[in-house]
């Protein structure tokens, strides 16, 4: 599903009332809902001076941070940013603090950011944008969560991972586009994990029909991987011995795309995997793409495998109660089965609930050489790296 599908699909059609509203732009004192223009992903108060649209591409949200989660931005002729956190609509600025306008200190606030993002300067931190606020850090999270939502960092991310997602929509390699994206750093990419990027719901169709699909193989301990791309992610990584039948698996797979083997276009991503393949994961791996087919719930469990660290392991219950379904660990297991990139969601580091490696799709030994090398490196490292929690969106 790609944005505007995304966004067509929030909150309600307008009510005659609403659309009454927007059409005639006369606020009304009171009103708490926004409207989101799909076509053009902008979230608008009521009564925005901007041009009405056709109301089949108006949808009604309660709040901006609806908005915002499905990838809308903030109008920036109506503001819907500034409007109180307790939904006033008469525009004007509530006061949060003691003489502190929230309105103001996060429309400033994002200004800088918005300036940092457009000439590539280093995104401020936190730290920094609190104190040209004259605020605490924690003050800051607050107003920004009360505002928009998310918090500065959340509203990096969402305008990256956006960023990314017209990058990709323009067909650009997929790894060129992530680093176009602003996820130059590797600790950039690292705290981007977790997030929507990662697992763009692919606009995937049966059997690949209109896909480009290009795909290399890569040496790893005791054989090869193949590592498969549609232009928006990741689709595919299979290990095996015999690259020739990797390459027919994916094409069974994938029996409508328009399958090329890239081995330059495909070199940098195959580079991610193959130091996956021996344990030492590369931190842009986190903020990887990926172009995969799945259910909400298996989706939710390749998100939740990302998290684990390299070096770690989780039980499949563990995993469940992780995605809040503590009593299905068994589909747990059968998403972990279904996971169409090997070692890049890593499935490999579930295990049974007394520590024992039980299933995996390449074989027990293989899960074990992946597994030790892991161990290896994480104990060589000291404590194993972690990605930074994802801040709420
Ligand atoms: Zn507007």
């Amino acid at each position: 599903m790609n944005r505007r599908q995304k966004l067509g699909q929030i909150g309600a059609a307008p009510t005659d009332e609403q659309w009454a509203v927007i059409s005639e732009r006369r606020p009304r004192p009171g009103t708490a809902w926004l409207l989101v223009v799909t076509s053009t992903g902008i979230a608008c108060l009521p009564g925005c001076p901007a041009r009405t649209p056709g109301r089949d591409r108006v949808r009604i949200v309660a709040n901006l941070a609806e908005a915002l989660d499905a990838g809308a931005r903030p109008c920036l002729r109506c503001h819907p940013e500034r409007r109180g956190a307790a939904g006033r609509a008469d525009g004007g600025p509530a006061v949060i603090g003691p003489g502190v306008t929230g309105g103001d200190t996060v429309e400033a606030t994002v200004a800088r950011l918005t300036a940092a993002f457009a000439s590539g300067d280093e995104i401020p931190v936190d730290r920094e944008l609190a104190a040209a606020a004259g605020l605490s850090e924690r003050r800051l999270r607050e107003i920004f969560r009360e505002r928009l939502g998310v918090t500065p960092r959340g509203w990096v991310s969402a305008r990256r991972s956006e960023r990314l997602r017209a990058h990709l929509a323009d067909g650009r390699e997929v790894l060129g586009a992530l680093f176009d994206a602003g996820y130059g750093s590797a600790s950039a990419a690292y705290e981007a994990a977790g997030g929507d990027l990662g697992m763009a719901p692919g606009r995937y169709r049966i059997g690949g029909a209109g896909e480009r699909i290009r795909w290399t193989v890569t040496p790893i301990p005791e054989g090869v991987a193949l590592v498969a791309a549609t232009d928006r992610g990741l689709c595919a990584v299979r290990l095996g011995r015999e690259p020739t039948a990797l390459e027919l698996e994916l094409r069974a797979e994938f029996p409508r795309a328009a399958v090329t083997r890239d081995d330059s276009g495909m070199a940098e991503m195959a580079a991610l995997v193959s130091d996956l393949a021996v344990g030492r994961p590369r931190p842009e791996v986190s903020g990887l793409p990926l172009d995969v087919h799945a259910t909400a719930f298996r989706r939710q469990v390749w998100e939740a495998l990302r998290r684990i660290p390299a070096g770690e392991t989780r039980s499949y219950g563990q995993v469940a109660a992780a995605i809040g379904a503590p009593k299905a660990a068994r589909a747990v297991g059968a998403a972990c089965a279904a996971n169409p990139v090997a070692v890049v969601v890593p499935c490999h580091r579930v295990v049974a609930s007394d520590g024992s490696l039980h299933g995996y799709a390449y074989g027990l030994a293989r899960k074990r050489q992946l597994l030790d090398a892991e161990r290896a490196t994480a104990k060589s490292a000291g404590a194993p790296e972690r990605p930074r929690a994802t801040s709420p969106r």
